[in-house]
């Protein structure tokens, strides 16, 4: 089996790579679970109440409020 060191997704919020025990995944990217939350209210959020919107997570109410 290939090893590939530098396959890690990088998380969209700080840049760093997330290991498969720490990542949450939203509109095809990969999060940390500590970077998982909303970028207004700065909630932690999970699969079920997660908006992602072109590279950004909101709350589903942020969301509401921000993009209708
Ligand atoms: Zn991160
Ligand atoms: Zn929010």
């Amino acid at each position: 089996m290939p090893f590939k060191p530098a396959d890690n997704p990088k998380c969209p919020k700080c840049g760093k790579s997330v290991y498969a025990a720490e990542e949450r995944v939203a509109g095809g990217l990969k999060w940390h679970k500590m970077c998982f939350k909303c970028g207004m209210c700065q909630k932690l959020l999970d699969s079920t109440n997660c908006s992602e919107h072109e590279g950004e997570l909101f709350c589903k109410v942020c969301h509401a409020r921000k993009f209708g």
